[in-house]
């Protein structure tokens, strides 16, 4: 088998590029090169990744969230596992699948570009450069015939655009690059931000550091977690197999009607007196939670509940009694960084000898060049430019995973697929299914290339836009629309970058036929 040109080249071993390796492998694609451009698998969740911080654990039942648990046998020891468990399961599922040999670890990929008009094969039609991430330096020249981008939409971490932030003489980093060096012990911590990265740091470290001020921009809405180890029935039904099958089944053809593990419809979030009963119940626990009610004023959030992602966690609120807690909100944000520590909004100053960067993502960033037909750019056609932080803002796609212009290439959990309150790890599996069925097929028939219609793309993206239309994330800041308070001070272009609709709508779409077939959208050459 050569060394240098392969059937399909995945970039990432999340789980959406092991899923799509594995789907491929079991239907005849053997000749995949995986690049990942850190030393293990598992993506975001992975040792060294963008969630190995302290009190880093999925939010999202693992029976529902972890793939493959019937066929691995593997058994999660809790309702909601942490970040080393699910880095053991992505590690156990590599070897499981039997991939880990076509994988290249350290391999940043740094270059796509569509060769297929000029390589003079109808097989090479894309090559794929990488580099060293420990040196620096080229490390692989290759070519493939269909390219898989499984490099998911939260691995560039956000820091704050804020002055100063060098000057700062403790320690300070990113939650997603958490300094295991770092002790905390008995230092005065600053956590910057309220979203699901800090929550879990916070509930972590409190009874470590000596004084922990939490800056509150926008208070979160949060419900329990009610997490509790693997119930002695639930072993049985997995012993038994087919349980988390069963789990993760999602019917689309007769649409249940509730979300799965969670206790609210897609359509109650975007009503408003269901979402207003949502919040009355959430801020009557929040009250009865937290001792002190200024407190309980400043952590109730005052725009509709999953606007901006919810929290689940259990000890989240009770955190805020504990005596070396500070709560210092201020809608304006911390605006600066000293030497000794930082300032907010209204001018307050706080001296801290560790600040911890809880800012999020720069969600659907390229963070490599992807040169389609005529070396026009995927950065270019999205509108990811300087002034917007590279973000791919303005997408045209098929179901965000074809794009025209650039035949045999997909994207996997990106622009206009991904929903804010999907299981993520559903769509990378239906997604992965596709690309190995689409694959399978084409070789079978002789087929090089596919790409999808211009109009089937214009028709996508016209759903995707109007998709937000009287949805609730339209209600307020959130990192789904990039409408951050951050990105409105800037003057930032609303993102239609999202698929708003539910995912069994796209499912329909996608598996269903809805917006037509596959041969009707799709062009074959
Ligand atoms: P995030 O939700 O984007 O939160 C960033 C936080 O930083 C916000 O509270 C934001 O305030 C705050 N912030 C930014 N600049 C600030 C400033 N200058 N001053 C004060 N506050 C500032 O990021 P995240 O918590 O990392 O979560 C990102 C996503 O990752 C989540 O939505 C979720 O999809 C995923 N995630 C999942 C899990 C899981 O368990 N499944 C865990 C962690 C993360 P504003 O709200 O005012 O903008």
């Amino acid at each position: 088998m050569s060394d240098t040109h392969f059937d399909v080249v995945i970039v990432g071993t999340g789980f959406s590029g092991l899923l799509c390796g594995a789907y491929l492998k079991e239907a005849g694609t053997t000749n995949i090169r995986i690049f990942e451009m850190t030393p293990s698998v598992g993506g975001v969740w992975s040792n060294g990744g963008v969630g190995a911080y302290p009190g880093a654990a999925c939010d999202v039942p693992a029976y529902t969230y972890l793939p493959f648990l019937d066929r691995t046998g593997f058994i999660p020891s809790k309702k909601y596992v942490s970040q080393t468990e699910i880095s053991n399961y992505a590690e156990m599922l590599t070897d499981f699948i039997g991939i880990r040999d076509t994988i290249r670890f350290s391999r940043k990929v740094t270059r796509l570009r569509f060769i297929g008009d000029s390589s003079g094969d109808p097989n090479q039609l894309w090559e794929v450069t990488t580099e060293d991430a420990t040196t620096g330096k080229i490390a692989d020249v290759v070519t493939c015939n269909h390219v898989v981008t499984a490099n998911g939409p939260l691995s560039s971490p956000r820091l704050p655009e804020i002055p100063g932030m060098d000057s700062f003489k403790g320690e300070s980093f990113h939650t997603a690059r958490w300094d295991k060096k770092a002790s905390l012990k008995g230092k005065r911590v600053g956590v910057i931000g309220t979203g699901a990265s800090a929550a879990q740091v916070i509930t972590a470290i409190v009874d470590d550091v000596e004084s922990l001020h939490v800056f509150q921009r926008t208070p979160t809405w949060c419900l329990p977690r009610d997490d509790e180890p693997t119930p002695p029935e639930m072993i049985e039904q997995f012993k038994a197999g087919g349980y988390s099958e069963s789990l993760r089944k999602v019917d689309w053809r007769d649409e249940p009607a509730e979300l799965e593990a969670v206790a609210f419809s897609f359509d109650d979030l975007h009503d408003v007196d269901k979402n207003k009963a949502i919040c009355d119940m959430i801020e009557a626990r929040l009250r009865s939670e937290v001792d002190d009610p200024k407190i309980a004023d400043l952590l109730t959030p005052d725009y509709p509940f999953f606007c901006k992602r919810a929290l689940f966690i259990d000890d989240y609120y009770t955190t805020f009694n504990k005596p070396n807690v500070t709560l210092v909100n201020d809608n304006g944000g911390v605006v600066g960084i000293n030497e000794t520590g930082l300032e907010i909004a209204r001018g307050e100053t706080f001296d801290l000898d560790v600040i911890i960067y809880a800012t999020g993502f720069d969600s659907n960033f390229i963070p490599f060049t992807i040169e389609g037909r005529n070396g026009v750019s995927l950065a270019d056609k999205f509108g990811a430019n300087e002034a917007n932080n590279y973000q791919m803002i303005r997408p045209h796609s098929l179901w965000g995973m074809h794009v025209d212009d650039m035949p045999n290439f997909y994207m996997m959990i990106g622009p206009q697929s991904l929903n804010p309150v999907t299981n993520v790890t559903l769509l990378c599996e239906e997604q992965s299914k596709y690309i190995a069925d689409l694959v399978t097929e084409m070789k079978e028939k002789g087929q090089h290339q596919v790409e999808p219609t211009r109009e089937a793309v214009e028709s996508w993206t016209a759903l995707c836009e109007s998709s937000s239309e009287g949805k609730v994330w339209l209600r307020c800041n959130n990192w789904y629309m990039k409408t951050t308070k951050t990105d409105a001070a800037k003057g930032r272009d609303r993102s239609s970058g999202m698929w708003m609709g539910n995912y069994i709508d796209y499912l329909k779409h996608v598996l269903g036929g809805a917006g037509g077939s596959r041969e009707a959208l799709l062009k074959f050459h």
